[in-house]
C-alpha cells in the first residue's frame, strides 16, 4: 500500500478550496471511503471508471482495493494532486481532464467496467439517465455505485404507491437491480451539504423481451408528467395506450404511481 500524506494536507498544499459551482463536497474519512469502495465487490485488477475524483479520497480507496482506475475530472486544480496519486500507484491510475457529460465512456474504457462516483446532484442524475437509457443492453458497465442526495436515492429504489415512485424508479428497475447500499451523513463531507446523502448500487439484469426502451420512456414520461391524473387522461398523447390499458385489464382510472414496473413493461411490450 502506498504511503500517502493526509488528504487535508494535499488539499492545503494544492490550494483546493471547495468550489460551490462544481458541486464540490469532499470526503476525507479513509474508513468510510474503504467501505464505499467495497460496495461493488472485489475490484482487484478490475477496470473502474471514477467520475469527479476531486482531490482523490475515493480514488485512493479504489486504488488500495487493487482497481485499475480511469478518472474523469473537470477541475484543473485537482490534476497535480491526482498526478501524485498516479505516481504512488504506478500503472493503476489514468486521469482524464474533461466533462464526463461530454465523453463517450464506453469508447474511453474499451472493456467492461464498474462505475464509482460521488458527483454533484445534477450531473449524477444526468449521467444516471444516460447509463440506464437507450436500446442497447446489456450495457458495457457491470455496476454503478453512485452517491446521490438521499431523496434522489429513494426515488431510484422506490416501490409503487408513494410519491417517491416515478420515472427514475421505472428506469432503474425495469432491466436492472437497484439497491440502497449505504446512507452517508451530511457531516461526513467537507463542506457539509444541506441534505443527507445515500449510495445506490445498480447491476444490469436481463432485458424483458420485445420491449422497446423508447416506448417505455414515452409511457413513463406521459404517465408521471401528469401523475395526479388518471391514466386514461395522462396517456392520451401516446397512440393506442388508453385502449391497450383496457385490453390488458389495467384500470384506466388508476394513477401512474400505482402502476407497477411489470405493468409498465407489459404495456410497452403490447404497444411495441
Ligand atoms: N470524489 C471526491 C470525494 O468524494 O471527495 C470529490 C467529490 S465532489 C462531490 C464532485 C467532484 O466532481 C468534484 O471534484 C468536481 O470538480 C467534479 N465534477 C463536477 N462536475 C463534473 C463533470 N461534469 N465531469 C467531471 N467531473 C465533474
Amino acid at each position: 500500500m502506498a504511503d500517502l500524506p493526509p488528504l487535508r494536507e494535499v488539499i492545503a498544499r494544492h490550494g483546493l478550496s471547495a468550489s460551490k459551482a462544481l458541486g464540490q463536497n469532499f470526503l476525507f474519512d479513509a474508513q468510510l471511503l474503504d467501505r464505499i469502495a467495497a460496495i461493488p465487490g472485489d475490484l482487484s485488477g478490475k477496470a473502474v471508471l471514477e467520475i469527479g475524483p476531486g482531490p482523490g479520497g475515493l480514488t485512493r480507496a479504489l486504488l488500495k482495493a487493487g482497481a485499475r482506475v480511469t478518472a474523469i475530472e473537470m477541475d484543473k486544480r485537482c490534476l497535480p494532486a491526482l498526478a501524485e496519486l498516479a505516481e504512488a500507484y504506478p500503472g493503476q491510475l489514468d486521469v482524464i481532464e474533461g466533462d464526463a457529460l461530454k465523453l463517450d465512456h464506453g469508447e474511453l474504457m474499451g472493456e467492461p467496467f464498474a462505475v464509482v462516483a460521488n458527483l454533484p446532484y445534477n450531473v449524477g442524475t444526468a449521467l444516471f439517465v444516460r447509463w440506464l437509457g437507450g436500446e442497447a443492453w446489456p450495457p458495457q458497465w457491470t455496476s454503478l455505485t453512485l452517491m446521490f442526495q438521499q431523496e434522489v436515492a429513494q426515488r431510484i429504489v422506490a416501490q409503487p404507491g408513494g410519491s417517491a415512485y416515478g420515472r427514475l424508479a421505472v428506469l432503474a428497475q425495469w432491466r436492472s437491480e437497484a439497491k440502497l447500499a449505504m446512507k452517508v451523513h451530511r457531516s461526513a463531507f467537507t463542506p457539509p451539504p444541506k441534505v443527507m446523502s445515500a449510495i445506490v448500487h445498480v447491476t444490469p439484469a436481463d432485458m424483458p423481451a420485445g420491449v422497446p426502451a423508447r416506448t417505455l420512456e414515452r409511457l413513463t414520461e406521459a404517465a408521471f408528467g401528469q401523475r395526479r391524473k388518471m391514466l386514461r387522461q395522462s396517456l392520451k398523447g401516446v397512440p393506442g395506450a388508453v385502449d391497450m390499458l383496457e385490453a390488458l385489464g389495467i384500470d384506466p382510472q388508476r394513477r401512474a404511481e400505482t402502476v407497477t414496473v411489470a405493468e409498465f413493461i407489459e404495456l410497452a411490450r403490447a404497444l411495441g
